[in-house]
């Protein structure tokens, strides 16, 4: 186990950087050091195009309160725009919880336009015909790639998620699943609520601190309120599990400061985007 020093020298080792780009009418962010693998595809949608309407104005890609008709050509425009079948859709069943369910081509289509799975916030594959999707609005998107086994990962972690480490869950199931080292693995983490806004109470601050002893995660905002990092608690997680601080990499972008991007904590009711991730054909 670490201590409190070598986790913050392995902190400071991990990349935090993103690229965005508009294309087919929609916006996506990606992380750069996914994009230099040709073996993967991978983004997240931000706000810009669609056709929801008030509250969810633009690209909303949540089906929760929204039209479904509007939402299914959100993604139709999401997919063209980034580049994937629209067919080859899995998407994850959230509940917050730290399941992780291994998908392939027999599920293309579930929670779209087949029946949703069982309740699951991570999904793991290695066939390429499948398109990963998970579904995020202040939430992290974790992103897995193993480039020797050829294996992928997607995870929606909201707070609840990270405390019970579902990063680390992926991990262990693409362990167990494809044989996946994590010394080979490359993870990655979406926009979300960002260290200086995540706000929260004192005792979710501090079984944070209990679930994460190593991890320098609280802060204090502005009103003298608790904050926690969870970005370092998804990296922590990550390293847990063997992964190294090189092979981590932080996109850096806060979904309640980011106007192109649908917030929960700023707007109440309002639509989410999507993350996706898949390996390409060979
Ligand atoms: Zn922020």
């Amino acid at each position: 186990m670490m201590d409190r020093p070598s986790f913050q020298e392995a902190f400071g080792r991990i990349q935090v950087a993103h690229t965005y780009r508009e294309q087919g009418g929609v916006g996506i962010y990606t992380l750069p050091a996914f994009s230099a693998r040709p073996e993967i595809d991978h983004g997240f949608s931000a706000r810009i195009g669609g056709v929801s309407k008030p509250p969810f104005t633009g690209l909303n890609l949540s089906f929760t309160h929204d039209e479904r008709a509007d939402v299914m050509e959100n993604y139709r425009r999401f997919s063209r725009g980034a580049g994937f079948p629209e067919d080859s859709m899995v998407m994850d069943s959230y509940e917050h919880g730290i399941t992780v369910l291994q998908v392939d081509r027999k599920d293309r289509g579930r929670g779209y336009t087949r029946e949703s799975l069982p309740a699951c916030d991570g999904l793991i594959t290695n066939d390429p015909e499948v398109t990963l999707i998970t579904g995020h609005a202040d939430c992290m998107a974790f992103y897995f790639f193993d480039p020797v086994k050829k294996a992928i990962g997607l995870c929606h972690a909201g707070w609840r998620g990270a405390l019970g480490r579902i990063g680390g869950n992926v991990i262990a199931q693409m362990r167990k699943a494809y044989g996946s080292d994590p010394r080979d693995m490359l993870c990655g983490v979406g926009p979300s609520i960002c260290p200086k806004c995540f706000e929260v109470g004192e005792d979710v601050c501090e079984d944070f601190e209990a679930a994460f002893p190593v991890c320098p995660l609280r802060g204090v905002n502005g009103r003298g309120n608790p904050t926690v990092d969870l970005w370092q608690v998804a990296a922590c997680q990550f390293m847990e599990q063997g992964v190294l601080p090189e092979h981590i990499f932080l996109m850096g972008v806060c979904t309640q400061e980011t106007m192109n991007l649908y917030s929960y904590r700023r707007e109440g009711r309002t639509g989410g985007m999507a993350a996706f991730l898949r390996l390409k054909m060979e």
